[in-house]
């Protein structure tokens, strides 16, 4: 039997629909307005269109949203002057500066510049720690969106072996330590794993971010298991182009017991989850409890 296919683009609908009640009540009970400010520097044009959506999708939510696009020259110190009057502006809960940076500018710096109570994508060194130590911070939107799916589609995931290829900042490394914190055995592959194959073949949760087309094929899957899939990679498709993921879809659905589309699957759920940052931040700053989106 092909595998159930995980609508995340639905489960996002319904989570940012949750959000926006919770946005209301915080109007309504408390008076508060949460304000998520994007900084964009430079114009590169996916970036341009992740802020366009990120800014909608803010709106939609009931939320503040402050865009701020700087020109490709922007020095180091302005950039880092602007971090310190988002720290210091009431109105705004979470910042988010869209990478990639310019190359001139140390991204690092910058992001480690954000107060750990406004880092909504949950990038700076205090919320990666605190991640990693079992204490209360803000999770990276990406991997926090792959385990909502899994929760949803696993319910426990205690015991479990979970298999994530790739190990970056963003995706790989938080993604297992969210698996940890929910009691899964976790392997982490990457560009230098040996035998991925055989690595793969043993995961009943396979969460894929590697960057590279439709790599994992529906062999090297365990049957039955559940193979989130973070990847999006554009590629040519006669005249013209698509996106696809890292799992070669068409055969991994024959052998998985669940998998993510791409696109469809994971990319919905990260926007959502930064707004659910937001609110989190946002009731964090005023002293209420964190709300279930
Ligand atoms: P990075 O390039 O930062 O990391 C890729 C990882 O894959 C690295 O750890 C690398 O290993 C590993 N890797 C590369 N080649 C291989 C290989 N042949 N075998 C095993 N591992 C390999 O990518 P990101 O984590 O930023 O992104 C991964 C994918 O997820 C991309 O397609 C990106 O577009 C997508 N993405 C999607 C998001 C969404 O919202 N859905 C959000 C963020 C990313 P090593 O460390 O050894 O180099």
């Amino acid at each position: 039997m092909p595998a159930r296919v995980i609508d995340g683009k639905s489960f996002a609908a319904d989570l940012r629909q949750q959000i926006a009640k919770n946005v209301v009540e915080l109007k309504t009970e408390h008076g508060i307005t949460p304000g998520l400010a994007v900084v964009l520097v430079g114009d590169d044009p996916a970036s341009q269109v992740y802020v366009r959506n990120k800014g909608a999708q803010t709106v939609e939510a009931g939320m503040m949203s402050f865009e701020h696009r700087l020109p490709a020259d922007t020095t180091q110190d302005q950039l880092m002057t602007l971090i310190g009057q988002l720290n210091a502006d009431p109105g705004v809960h979470g910042i988010l500066v869209q990478l990639p940076l310019p190359r001139h500018l140390d991204a690092d710096l910058v992001i480690n510049a954000i107060e750990p109570i406004k880092d909504v994508d949950g990038f700076t060194v205090q919320n990666v720690g605190r991640l990693a130590t079992g204490q209360t911070s803000l999770v990276a939107c990406t991997p926090l969106g792959c385990l909502m799916l899994l929760r949803h589609q696993l319910g426990d995931l205690s015991g479990l072996h979970a298999v994530i290829v790739g190990r970056s900042n963003i995706v790989g490394k938080p993604m297992a330590q969210l698996l940890l914190s929910d009691n899964a055995t976790v392997t982490i592959a990457h560009s230098r794993t040996k035998n991925l194959r055989d690595v793969c073949g043993g995961a009943d949760i396979l969460v894929a971010a590697v960057g590279r087309p439709r790599m994992i094929p529906g062999d090297w899957i365990k049957p039955g298991a559940t193979v989130i899939d973070v990847g999006i990679n554009r590629v040519s498709d006669g005249a013209k182009s698509r996106l696809v993921g890292d799992v070669d879809f068409d055969t991994a659905i024959e052998v998985a017991g669940a998998i993510t589309p791409v696109p469809g699957g994971v990319g919905p759920m990260t926007i959502a989850c930064l707004l659910a940052n937001t609110l989190v931040a946002c009731r964090r700053a005023n002293g209420l409890p964190d709300a279930a989106p």
